[in-house]
């Protein structure tokens, strides 16, 4: 069912390198013009959101709207990490192997791109009438936080009218993973100050890169304790809480470190609120002498299982797969965590290799068919 089509759309879409600006990309807006182009040969007219970024690349968001009632969103993401190491072949031309297709981007978002495209496809052919006011949307800056993608929309009042969302940028290989829940989450960075000195007169400095390991490993052992709840629904059950990125201090092994710079990444079960987390960590770092600057904040959220949204996911993956999909709750995150700090109810699924962000990278033809009728069905009960 339309394989030909699929591998010359993506042939073209892995060319234009849509790597995100954080990693040096500048390919979104000529991947997403391309897109454009494609949409409106289907015969519709999606509207363009673009907006400058803070290095004068111009982000590129297509939204494409489609029927009456009560809207759904489904979004893909346009951008792609970098390709890394150890591709056999060039990342970005699309590697053909049976029902295999390798290259960056065709797993994450392609699995989403592909499974919208096919929506349209099947609208335009008649084969599919939805019951629902569609809003399809290919956005930019998913791989860096989504500054200048979902939250920009919402900036503009983008998703004002409500409804529900389904983001095909999650799942796995049986397509029987529904995403509901995410942790919140903290990255913070920690700065020990002490006195710098010579090592051989450690009397007369105050060495902060001791100071701040006693401190890592206080905090370790403190926050699992005092964050001790489960939550079965998610994986790990528990809040995480990890120092990972360290800072060079001094260049020679002779010098006492003045100052000792150490990153935290906090996962947290909704259970807790993150001021809670912050203040408690502070409490303990000032015992230091470590000051604590937040880097990233992202606020827990939760879709109740027992949402229509999930309830019409479930039962047409169950017609459709012939599966019981189960939900979860996960410790990174997506843009249906944005959507559902808008009071937007939303659940993250699709059928994925499982390859994303890895060298070569691949997706099996038949998820993103398998994906879009799922989608379909959802849209439409007499698809
Ligand atoms: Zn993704």
């Amino acid at each position: 069912m339309g394989r030909d089509w699929i591998v010359s759309i993506l042939s073209e879409i892995i060319k234009r390198k849509a790597v995100n600006p954080l990693a040096g990309g500048t390919g979104e807006k000529e991947r997403a013009d391309y897109l454009e182009n494609l949409i409106r040969n289907l015969g519709f007219e999606p509207r363009r959101f673009d907006v400058k970024d803070e290095r004068g690349i111009i982000r590129s968001n297509i939204l494409v709207e489609y029927g009456e009632g009560e809207p759904l969103w489904l979004i893909a993401h346009i951008d792609t990490v970098s390709a890394g190491k150890n591709w056999v072949g060039d990342p970005f031309e699309l590697r053909i192997e049976g029902d295999k297709v390798f290259g960056r981007g065709v797993s994450d978002n392609g699995v989403g791109i592909m499974s919208l495209l096919l929506i349209l496809k099947w609208i335009s052919e008649g084969k599919l009438n939805p019951k629902r006011r569609l809003m399809l949307l290919f956005v930019a800056d998913e791989e860096a936080g989504s500054r200048y993608g979902v939250k920009y929309l919402a900036e503009k009042g983008v998703f004002k009218d409500g409804g529900s969302a389904i983001i095909p940028d999650f799942g796995n290989k049986e397509g029987k993973l529904i995403e509901v829940a995410e942790k919140g989450i903290l990255w913070l960075k920690v700065t020990t100050k002490g006195v710098s000195g010579h090592a051989s007169m450690p009397h007369r400095a105050d060495n902060a890169h001791t100071k701040s390991a006693r401190l890592m490993l206080k905090l370790y052992d403190s926050l699992h304790v005092k964050f001790y709840k489960l939550n079965p629904l998610f994986d790990p059950p528990y809040s995480t809480f990890e120092p990972t990125k360290k800072e060079m201090n001094v260049d020679a092994i002779n010098i006492i470190p003045g100052s000792d710079i150490v990153y935290w990444d906090c996962r947290v079960l909704p259970e807790y609120s993150l001021d809670e987390v912050i203040e408690f960590f502070r409490g303990i770092a000032k015992r230091y002498s470590a000051d604590v600057e937040i880097i990233l904040r992202e606020e827990p959220s939760v879709t109740s299982p027992s949402e229509k949204i999930v309830i019409e996911l479930r039962k047409a993956i169950e017609t459709e797969l012939g599966i019981k999909p189960k939900t979860i709750g996960i410790g990174g995150g997506t843009v249906a965590g944005i959507l559902r700090r808008l009071g937007i109810p939303a659940v993250a699924w699709s059928i994925c290799s499982e390859t994303e962000h890895k060298s070569n990278e691949y997706e099996l033809i038949e998820n993103y068919i398998k994906t879009a009728k799922v989608l379909a069905k959802v849209a439409s009960q007499s698809f």
